[in-house]
């Protein structure tokens, strides 16, 4: 694998995206890039990642991680980033900071991620990518930070008393992120729109400050899947830190139980209907993708046997899904050994990439001394 800061695909082309914020925008821009990706996949190149604060559930695997697998196994480079940095925007300690990290890589490894070809790394291991954060904070205004709606819904789940800086700043941080490497490509869930926003915001201004002609970094894409926001069992995202998941390391017992407890509504006939029926027809999405079927066809089967009969059927169609991804997971757990080996090489590769991004940034900048 190439991963020197020269190889960049070019930026994908964004004309399409005229609501920068909105979903709509953003499904009919994923469609367009989903077409120029089977034609091209060596034009891409993708960051994504997640935050180390639990193991990864189904809106994980629905909402990126399925799209993940599905770009490095059409040959579109990937670096994955733990960001364990970001633990902390929300909480005052990042607890069990090294088995979190470690299960990440478990489940990683459990859905298809190769490690031979996309490069798996930790945020606090790379610190020339860190040294972006402080030219880019320098390029958006308080203003910009504080319209972000996905840190407002943060900040009225966090679990701090008073908000910090680090909970403002990191969508500046994730751009770091994704702009150390160059990608052009992100496939991420709703709740990271805005911060993609940003990143392009930041990308265009560095370029039209410091370096006219030719640019130093692309504007990025989000790629959306078909469930860009999968709920969870109280009827909010589905997130690690909420409570409310069904992760993919549970067993079959245990996402029956939760699946059971699941909030749905007290109108008897199924039906797929988002808009107004948001936490059943989350739930016919989830078996859908499982079986890969339509949302429509499982309510149809269901018809008027009620919220029981739909969540028995959701908890077979995802507890069949789920089985070779856990058996695989539970082979993996067993050697911790290659799940550090597999970081300590992904950083050595990703400061390989930051060093070099960084060198162009100061030259650009007229900082090399
Ligand atoms: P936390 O509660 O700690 O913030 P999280 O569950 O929100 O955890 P993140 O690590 O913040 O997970 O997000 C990782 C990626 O997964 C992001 O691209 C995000 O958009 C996507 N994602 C997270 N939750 C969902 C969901 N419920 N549906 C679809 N995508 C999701
Ligand atoms: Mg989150």
């Amino acid at each position: 694998m190439n991963t020197t800061a020269q190889a960049v695909a070019p930026t994908a082309p964004s004309s399409a995206f005229a609501d920068p914020l909105g979903m709509s925008a953003a499904q009919d821009r994923s469609a367009v890039l989903e077409e120029l990706i089977l034609k091209n996949p060596g034009h891409f190149r993708v960051l994504t990642g997640d935050r180390p604060t639990g193991r990864l559930h189904l809106g994980h695997y629905f909402g990126t991680l399925h799209n993940r697998v599905r770009l490095q196994n059409l040959g579109v480079e990937m670096y994955v980033i733990i960001a364990d940095y970001q633990v902390l925007t929300d909480r005052d300690i990042a607890d069990n900071l090294t088995e979190h990290v470690e299960e990440l890589v478990l489940d990683y490894l459990a859905i298809g991620v190769n490690p031979a070809r996309s490069t798996i790394f930790t945020h606090s291991a790379v610190p020339a990518l860190n040294q972006l954060l402080l030219p880019f904070l320098s390029l958006v205004s308080v203003a910009d930070l504080e319209r972000n709606p996905t840190v407002k819904d943060e900040i009225a789940h966090s679990r701090q008393s008073t908000v910090s800086g680090l909970m403002f700043t990191y969508p500046a941080h994730q751009a770091a992120d994704i702009l150390f490497c160059k990608a052009n490509l992100v496939p991420v869930g709703k709740d990271q729109l805005p911060h993609l926003e940003l990143t392009r915001t930041i990308a265009r201004r560095f370029n039209d400050r410091y370096s006219a002609g030719s640019a130093v970094f692309p504007r990025p894409d989000a790629l959306l899947s078909n469930a860009p926001l999968l709920l969870g069992t109280d009827g909010g995202k589905m997130s690690k830190s909420r409570g409310n998941a069904i992760t993919l390391a549970a067993d079959a017992d245990e996402t029956a139980r939760l699946i059971k407890g699941a909030k749905t509504d007290s109108e008897r006939h199924i039906a797929y209907d988002p808009a107004s029926r948001p936490e059943v027809s989350s739930l016919l999405l989830l078996a859908a993708l499982c079986q890969n079927r339509t949302p429509e066809q499982i309510a149809s089967d269901i018809g008027s046997a009620g919220a029981a009969a739909l969540k028995k059927t959701v908890t077979e169609a995802v507890n069949e899904y789920l089985a070779p991804i856990r058996a695989r997971r539970s082979e993996y757990a067993n050697d911790r050994t290659y799940l550090r080996e597999i970081l300590r090489e992904g950083n050595e590769r990703a400061n390989a990439v930051a060093d070099k991004t960084l060198a162009e940034v100061r030259a650009a900048m007229n900082s090399r001394y």
